[in-house]
């Protein structure tokens, strides 16, 4: 039998990014990973580190998410430092494109009460109309309505970002076990035995980071991860020149100069298949925003299934069964990687989660 301080089963975004917080604190860890059979979304997401549509209603949520853009920047450069990975992270605000009058005077009542909500935290933004969003944005058609927009957003490659976690991870004595799917696991509080791809590990301390898997393992620890599956579609076009002058919530352009284009919210259940209707309606909200994408060539369309709870906010909590137990789960495992490596490890690493994360637990279910 292996052991280590701390055992992460699931190597996406988010438990590489708690796996590599851990092993910054010292720790031994092993991440059990099942592989590419798996649903994963860390391998399919649009790479936004958004914030302005995070939280309304939970100012909690929305602290959180802007705590982790905030740690993005060292973040990023600190896993290039340590793995020559460039994350590409870009954090220059980004807009929410309106096309409608109806969908513009919405958003103006969505940020404000936003604005109200972040009390003295303060949350910065600016509606602007059309005039003001041409200028910033001479691509825009001329359909569209406006935009809000926030210095908070950014984005990142997301498959250079769990390259680097991985690089950075096993750079620190981390272990990083494919093909690995978790077959049993024995609890006791502070005592974990897991097998996983014909191997045993045993550790004091456990992370479920296993996506939509956490719902199976949650209940052998006595927790509750109600996650389901929300699939989203993505295309992405040939490379061409720098277009956007601004990160937007819906088309992104890539360093290399390909466009990604997304992106569905779908209840479709474990079903990841891509399909023409969909893609139709993207294509054709995407020309009336930008009308010079008309020309540009398709090369690739995927989906992908979300994890989410059912208020759509994260799971954070320690197993009052089971101590030593924790779980992480969200849906936005891009925005959230920086508080999830500087932060979340830490606390789980110094052993309990603090109250500005007691609106997180499962108990709210
Ligand atoms: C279309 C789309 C767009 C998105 N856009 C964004 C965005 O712009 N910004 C953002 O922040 N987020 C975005 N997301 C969300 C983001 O991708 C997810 O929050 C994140 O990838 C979740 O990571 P995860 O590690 O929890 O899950 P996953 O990536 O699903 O990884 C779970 C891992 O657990 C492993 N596993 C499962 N069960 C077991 C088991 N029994 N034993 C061992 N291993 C197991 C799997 O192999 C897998 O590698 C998007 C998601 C989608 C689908």
């Amino acid at each position: 039998m292996s052991r280590f301080d701390s055992i992460v089963i699931g190597g996406g975004l988010v438990g590489s990014a708690v796996a590599y917080g851990l092993t910054r604190r010292g720790l031994k860890v092993a991440v059990l990973d099942e592989g590419d059979v798996a649903f994963r979304a860390s391998r399919g997401n649009f790479g936004l580190v958004w914030v302005q549509s995070k939280g309304l209603g939970v100012p909690e949520y929305q602290r959180w998410s802007r705590e982790s853009s905030m740690l993005w920047d060292d973040f990023s450069r600190e896993l290039k430092s340590e793995t020559g990975t460039d994350t590409q992270h870009e954090h220059r605000g980004g807009v929410h494109i309106c096309i409608t009058e109806q969908d513009f005077a919405e958003r103006k009542k969505y940020m404000a009460q936003m604005h109200l909500e972040a009390g003295e935290t303060r949350f910065e933004y600016e509606m602007l109309g059309q005039t003001q969003l041409k200028k910033l944005m001479p691509e825009i058609g001329p359909e569209v309505a406006g935009a809000s927009f926030t210095p908070y957003d950014g984005a990142a490659n997301p498959l250079y970002l769990l390259r680097g976690l991985h690089s950075a991870l096993i750079k620190r004595g981390g272990r990083y076990f494919p093909h690995s799917k978790v077959t049993s696991l024995k609890a006791a509080p502070h005592d974990f035995t897991v097998t996983a791809g014909g191997a045993t590990f045993n550790a004091p301390k456990l992370v479920l980071a296993a996506g939509l898997g956490n719902n199976d393992l949650g209940a052998l620890v006595g927790l509750n991860v109600p996650v389901q599956p929300v699939r989203g579609q993505i295309f992405v076009t040939e490379r061409v020149k720098p277009v956007l002058s601004m990160l937007t919530i819906w088309i992104r352009q890539m360093a290399e100069g390909s466009l990604l284009i997304g992106e569905s919210r779908e209840e479709a259940g474990f079903n990841d298949v891509t399909t023409p209707d969909v893609q139709q309606f993207l294509a054709a909200r995407a020309i009336k925003m930008f009308p010079f994408l008309r020309d540009v060539r398709i090369v690739r369309h995927w989906s992908a299934l979300r994890v989410m709870a059912p208020d759509g906010l994260p799971i954070y909590e320690q197993s009052a069964e089971y101590p030593g137990a924790f779980v992480a789960t969200c849906h936005s495992g891009v925005t959230l990687a920086a508080a999830h490596a500087l932060r979340y490890a830490e606390f789980i690493a110094a052993g309990g989660l603090p109250k500005q994360l007691a609106r997180f637990s499962s108990k709210r279910f």
